[in-house]
């Protein structure tokens, strides 16, 4: 028989991870607070739920990804939450992005339930999660990781065990503050290079030569170039990361002086509305205070 999941969380990520575990056999219950979202996973053979207590109440794995703390702390512990049903057994991989500190808290009431939690945020955007490539940064006890494994090598190219709950999530925060950090700086660096006369094109075929070159900023400079701010990793949810990694710099008593000044100008993109834009936005927010815009009509690359 096949093996029951319940999903919770149904956004960019959360849809084509749903998919691939369809795909792969799996038996999905899945819910969505937008039950419209839930639609496509219906049409590929999942059970539509109508609360996240109703979605896990048969299932032997629970994946979740949703935005942020109060959300996870909503669909686990609200009313028609999922602590009210989880079964003992249960094996939980939460891949939202949330508070490592809130994450090891959810571990011990989901171990009072005799469930086991896996903090296991992913890396890889849309289009890994499309692919089935995406890189888990996990978080808890072995015994539960390999279990889940099946499904986290459904849905993921690799995964790094960290340690116990809420170390996959202190990976996770520190790793975006040097995502942000790298696309920040190359927006300071091309809007300079522009408008000190430097052809933006140009100045990016130079730090495709260099060691300055990025992963993040060879998939994310053409769609900067063209003004494409279609959301594959919205600016508000980074913004979020951002605050996550100082409020784990917090609890840690860690310096981080650049993460909050990036922190500052993601914020002020979300003050200017711009939160639901992708993170390549952010250029927005530099240019807006220049004067000067980075737009390629037809980028190389
Ligand atoms: P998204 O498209 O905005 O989806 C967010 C999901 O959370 C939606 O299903 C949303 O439901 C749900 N949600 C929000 N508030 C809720 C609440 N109070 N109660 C119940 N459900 C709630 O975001 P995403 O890009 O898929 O990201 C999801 C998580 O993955 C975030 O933690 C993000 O930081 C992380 N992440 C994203 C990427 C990426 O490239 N996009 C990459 C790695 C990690 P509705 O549909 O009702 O709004």
């Amino acid at each position: 028989m096949a093996t029951e999941v319940g999903f919770i969380g149904l956004g960019i990520m959360g849809q084509p991870m749903a998919l691939n575990l369809i795909k792969a056999g799996y038996k999905l219950t899945v819910y969505n607070r937008t039950a419209s979202k839930a639609e496509p996973l219906k049409t590929a053979g999942a059970t539509v739920a109508s609360t996240p207590a109703e979605a896990v109440k048969n299932a032997e794995f629970v994946v979740s990804i949703v935005s942020d703390t109060n959300a996870m702390e909503e669909v686990v512990t609200g009313k028609g939450g999922a602590l009210e049903t989880l079964r003992p057994g249960a094996v939980w991989i939460d891949s939202s992005t949330i508070s490592p500190v809130f994450s090891v808290k959810l571990s011990r009431l989901m171990g009072e339930k005799g469930a086991k939690l896996l903090d296991a945020p992913v890396t890889g955007s849309k289009h890994g999660a499309e692919k089935g490539e995406l890189l888990f940064m996990i978080g808890g006890e072995d015994d539960a990781l390999k279990k889940a494994k099946p499904l986290i090598d459904v849905m993921g190219k690799k995964f790094i065990h960290l340690g116990g709950n809420g170390k996959g999530l202190s990976c996770k925060v520190s790793m975006n503050a040097i995502l942000a950090t790298q696309l920040l700086i190359f927006c300071e660096a091309i809007l300079l290079a522009k408008k000190a006369g430097v052809d933006p094109q140009q100045f990016l075929d130079v730090m495709q030569s260099s060691f300055a070159r990025s992963h993040l900023v060879d998939f994310k400079a053409p769609f900067i170039f063209k003004g494409d701010f279609t959301p594959f990793f919205p600016l508000g949810l980074m913004h979020k990361d951002l605050s996550l990694a100082l409020e784990n710099a917090y609890a840690n008593n860690v310096p981080m002086p650049t993460t909050a000044a990036v922190k500052e100008v993601f914020g002020a993109g979300k003050a200017q509305g711009k939160g639901d834009l992708d993170i390549g936005a952010v250029i927005t927010v530099l240019e807006d205070l220049t004067g000067e815009k980075v737009r390629v009509s037809n980028p190389s690359s």
